[in-house]
C-alpha cells in the first residue's frame, strides 16, 4: 500500500486541539461585515455564503459583528444579539455551517464611540474623528450593564448553536477605548492606572466564561498595536493578554490599528504578512493559541508564518471572500488555482462603508451565492470573446466552464488588458495574481486562447454569439501642443516604459493619474520590502514607542510631480472610500503638488501653461520635462456595428460597454453575469 502524500502545508493544515474540541486546520476566517447581518430576511443568503466557505475547508469562521445592545450599535437598527428571538433566528446560519462540516463563532462587537448612532456610549465623552456623534460617558452602573449585555450575547450565541464567540477588543471599538489614555479620561475603577483600564475586557471574558461553561470557544481580539497616539505600550498589551488568558479565553486573535489610524493596515500596498512579527512578540508571553492577521492571502504565507512560530493560526477574511475553496485547494496541492484576494477593498470594505452588500472584485459570487447560480449549458454553442481584459477573462472562462465552446482573442501578447498596467504600480503587485488565476482557468476550462491577433468583424463568421470586451482607449483632451515629443500617455509610461524626465506634470487626477504619479515618484527598489514600508509609514517597535507609532522616515521622491485636474474639488475625492486616503497620503509624503481647478492652456517645449478657475487667473508655466496624459477613457467598440449589421448576436461588456466609472469590479461582475445568463 502506498503511503499518503505529505501535506503541502503541514503547519497550516495541522489540526488544532483546543481541549474540548479540535479545529480541522489553522485557518480562521476572520470577521467581515457583509451587509447581510442586519435583517433576518437576509439570513438565508448569509447561510449560503457561510456554508460555501465551510464546505471549502476553513477551520473556524467568525461572523460579522453583532452588537450586544442598542448602545453598542454600529449603525441604527444594525445587527444585534440581545434576545432569545434573535438567537432562534441565527439557527439557520449555524445549522448550515455544521451541515457543511464547519465551525462558526459569533463576533460580539460594541462600537462605543464608533457607533453611527445617537445612542452611542464610551468611557469618556470624546467624539471620534470618523463619526458625527458624540458618545455619552457611561456611569459605573452603565459599564456594569454593558458587561451584562456582553455576557448575555455570549449565552445567546451558545443557544443559537454557535461553537463560540469572538469578543471584539480591538480596532478602536468600545473595549479598546477603555484601554487608551486618549479615549479613557476616567478616574474611577475603570480609568487611570492600566490595571483599571483593562478591568472591562477582563471582567467581560471571566464573567462570560462562567456563563457559557468550559466547552465553548471564547476568542478575544486583542489590539496588539494600536497605531494611534497615546496607544497602549507593549508592557500594557502583555499585561492585558495575560489577564485575558487567566480570565478564561480559549484563543487570542490579533488586532492591528484603530479605524482612525493613519497607517494602512490591510490595503494592497501593505506587504504580505506585515504584522506577523507583532503576534510573534506575544508568543513568549501567553500559552493559549494565538491568531495572527492582516494581509495573509496565500497558503505559502500562512504556512511560513506558523512554521516560523509567529502564531498558532492565521486569520484570513477577504481571501475567503475571494475564494471559498481556498483551504481545499491548498490541501489538494492546487494553490495555483486559488483566486487570490488582491487587497483592493473595492467590493468588500468599500461596499460596507457605502451601506451596500459586500462582494469581491475577483469573485462577484461572494455574498450573491443564491442569486448567481452556476448551471451547465443546455445547448451547444460556439462563442467568441474579443478582448482578454478582466471582462473578457471572466466571461470566457465562466462560459467554458458551463460547457460552451469558447474562443478568446486579444491583440496583445499576453492576457490581462489594463491589468498589465495596474500591476506595474508600486503597491499593486497583487494584480499579477489575478492574471495567474485566469491563466489557470483558461487551461482548466478549455477556453481556446489566441493572442497577438487583432480581430475584425469578418474574422468572427461562424460563431453563434460574440462577446465584445475590447475595453477602452484614452480620451483625447485636445490640449494645444499635446503632439509634442514631451507628451506621453499613461500607456506609453506604464506599458511601453518610455523614458520620463525628472519634472513631470500629470494631467488628470483620477485613479490612473494617481497611480501614474505613484509610479513616477517611486524609486522602484525591491517591491514589498517590509522594513522600508514600516519606515515610510512610521510603524515602530511598541516596546519603545506607545502604540507602535514612530516618526515616518520617507525616502525622497524619484521625481518632482505635479498632479492636475480641472475640477475645483479635492483631487482624489472619487477614489475608493477606504483606500483613497492612503493614495492621497502617499503622494503627499512624496511632495506631489496637487493642483485643482486647472485650465490646460498649452504645451510647448518649456512645459505646461496653466491658468486657474473660470476667470483663467494665475496663468503660469509649469516648467516640466514631461507631460503625462491621464485624462480618462472612452469605449472601444468599433466591432459592434459591423457585427450587428451581419446579424451576429453580439454582447457588450466592461469598458467597451461603458467607460465612465469603469473599474475591474464592474468588468468582472458584468462578464460573469453575462456568462451565467447565456
Ligand atoms: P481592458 O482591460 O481594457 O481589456 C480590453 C482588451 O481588449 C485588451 O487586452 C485589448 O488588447 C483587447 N482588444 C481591444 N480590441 C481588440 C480587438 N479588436 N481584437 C483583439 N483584442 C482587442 N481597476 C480597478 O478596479 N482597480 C484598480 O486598482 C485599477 N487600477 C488600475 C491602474 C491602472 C494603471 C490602469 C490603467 C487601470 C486600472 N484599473 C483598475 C482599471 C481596470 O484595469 C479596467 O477597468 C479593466 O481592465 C477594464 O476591463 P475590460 O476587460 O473592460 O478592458
Ligand atoms: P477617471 O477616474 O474618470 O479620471 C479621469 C481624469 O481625467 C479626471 O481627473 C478628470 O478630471 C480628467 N479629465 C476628464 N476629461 C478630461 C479632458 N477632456 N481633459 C483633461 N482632463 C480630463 O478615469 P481614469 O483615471 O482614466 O481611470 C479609469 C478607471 O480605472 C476609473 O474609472 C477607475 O475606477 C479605474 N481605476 C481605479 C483605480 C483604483 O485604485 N481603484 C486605479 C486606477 C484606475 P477633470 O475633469 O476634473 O479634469
Ligand atoms: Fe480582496 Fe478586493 Fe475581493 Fe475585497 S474586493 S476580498 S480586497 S479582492
Amino acid at each position: 500500500m502506498s503511503s499518503p502524500s505529505p501535506s503541502p502545508y503541514p503547519h497550516l493544515l495541522a489540526p488544532l486541539d483546543l481541549g474540548f474540541t479540535t479545529l480541522r486546520n489553522r485557518v480562521l476566517m476572520g470577521s467581515m461585515h457583509t451587509g447581510l447581518e442586519d435583517k433576518v430576511r437576509d439570513f438565508p443568503r448569509l447561510a449560503a455564503y457561510f456554508a460555501e466557505r465551510a464546505s471549502g475547508g476553513v477551520g473556524l469562521m467568525v461572523t460579522g459583528g453583532f452588537a450586544p445592545n442598542v448602545e453598542g450599535w454600529l449603525t441604527p437598527f444594525g445587527s444585534r444579539m440581545a434576545s432569545s428571538g434573535a438567537a432562534r433566528s441565527h439557527k439557520i446560519l449555524t445549522d448550515s455551517v455544521h451541515h457543511a462540516g464547519g465551525k462558526i463563532a459569533l463576533q460580539i462587537l460594541h462600537a462605543g464611540r464608533y457607533g453611527y448612532s445617537p445612542f452611542s456610549v464610551a468611557p469618556s465623552r470624546i467624539k471620534s474623528p470618523i463619526t458625527p456623534f458624540t458618545p455619552r460617558a457611561l456611569s459605573d452602573g452603565g459599564i456594569e450593564r454593558q458587561i451584562k449585555c456582553f455576557v448575555r450575547a455570549g449565552k445567546l450565541a451558545r443557544d443559537a448553536g454557535y461553537d463560540g464567540v469572538e469578543v471584539m477588543g480591538s480596532e478602536g471599538y468600545f473595549i479598546n477605548q477603555f484601554l487608551s489614555l486618549a479615549t479613557n479620561k476616567r478616574d474611577d475603577r475603570w480609568g487611570g492606572a492600566y490595571e483599571n483600564r483593562m478591568r472591562l475586557p477582563v471582567e467581560i471574558v471571566s464573567r462570560m466564561r462562567e456563563a457559557v461553561g468550559k466547552d465553548f470557544i471564547i476568542i478575544y481580539r486583542l489590539s496588539m498595536l494600536d497605531l494611534v497616539p497615546e496607544g497602549q505600550s507593549w508592557d500594557e498589551v502583555v499585561m492585558l493578554a495575560k489577564g485575558i488568558e487567566k480570565a478564561g479565553a480559549t484563543i487570542i486573535n490579533t488586532g492591528i490599528g484603530w479605524h482612525e489610524s493613519r497607517v494602512p493596515t490591510i490595503a494592497t500596498s501593505v506587504p504580505r504578512g506585515a504584522f506577523a512579527w507583532v503576534t510573534k512578540k506575544m508568543k513568549a508571553e501567553v500559552s493559549i493559541p494565538l491568531v495572527t492577521t492582516n494581509r495573509i492571502n496565500t497558503p505559502e504565507v500562512g504556512e511560513q508564518i506558523i512554521a516560523d512560530g509567529c502564531a498558532d493560526m492565521v486569520s484570513m477574511a477577504r481571501p475567503l471572500l475571494a475564494d471559498p475553496e481556498f483551504v481545499n485547494k491548498a490541501a489538494a496541492n492546487r494553490a495555483a488555482d486559488i483566486n487570490t484576494c488582491i487587497g483592493c477593498n473595492q467590493a468588500c470594505l468599500d461596499h460596507v462603508f457605502q451601506q451596500k452588500v459586500a462582494s469581491c472584485l475577483v469573485n462577484p459570487r461572494a455574498c450573491h451565492e443564491t442569486e448567481m447560480v452556476f448551471t451547465k449549458a443546455v445547448t451547444k454553442k460556439r462563442i467568441a470573446v474579443v478582448g482578454a481584459g478582466p471582462a473578457g477573462l471572466a466571461c470566457s472562462t465562466e462560459l467554458a466552464s458551463r460547457g460552451y465552446d469558447v474562443e478568446l482573442f486579444d491583440s496583445a501578447s499576453e492576457i490581462g488588458g489594463q491589468f498589465n498596467m495596474a500591476k506595474q504600480i508600486p503597491g499593486k503587485e497583487e494584480f499579477h495574481e489575478t492574471l495567474r488565476y485566469f491563466s489557470r482557468r483558461i487551461e482548466a476550462t478549455g477556453v481556446k486562447l489566441t493572442l497577438n491577433r487583432r480581430v475584425s468583424a469578418d474574422d468572427l463568421n461562424g460563431f453563434d454569439e460574440v462577446v465584445v470586451a475590447t475595453g477602452v482607449t484614452p480620451r483625447d483632451p485636445k490640449i494645444p501642443g499635446q503632439d509634442g515629443p514631451n507628451v506621453l500617455s499613461y500607456i506609453d509610461v506604464l506599458l511601453h516604459q518610455k523614458p520620463v524626465g525628472k519634472r513631470v506634470a500629470v494631467i488628470g487626477a483620477g485613479g490612473i493619474g494617481f497611480d501614474v504619479s505613484e509610479f513616477l515618484v517611486d524609486d522602484h527598489s525591491p517591491a514589498m520590502d517590509l522594513d522600508a514600508w514600516k519606515r515610510e509609514w512610521g510603524v515602530g517597535d511598541p516596546t519603545t514607542s506607545r502604540g507602535g507609532l514612530v516618526k515616518p522616515d520617507v525616502s525622497p521622491p524619484a521625481r518632482q510631480v505635479y498632479l492636475l485636474q480641472r475640477k475645483s474639488t479635492q483631487p482624489g475625492k472619487g477614489l475608493g472610500k477606504t483606500t483613497g486616503w492612503i493614495h492621497r497620503a502617499a503622494l503627499k509624503k512624496k511632495k506631489v503638488e496637487m493642483l485643482a481647478g486647472a485650465n490646460y492652456d498649452a504645451i510647448d517645449a518649456r512645459g505646461l501653461h496653466v491658468s486657474f478657475g473660470e476667470k483663467r487667473e494665475g496663468a503660469t508655466l509649469l516648467e516640466v520635462d514631461t507631460i503625462v496624459l491621464c485624462a480618462g477613457q472612452v469605449p472601444l467598440r468599433d466591432l459592434v456595428a459591423p457585427l450587428e449589421a451581419a446579424g451576429v448576436k453580439t454582447h457588450l461588456i466592461g469598458g467597451a460597454f461603458e467607460a465612465g466609472e469603469l473599474d475591474a469590479k464592474r468588468a468582472i461582475d458584468q462578464g460573469t453575469r453575462l456568462a451565467l445568463s447565456i
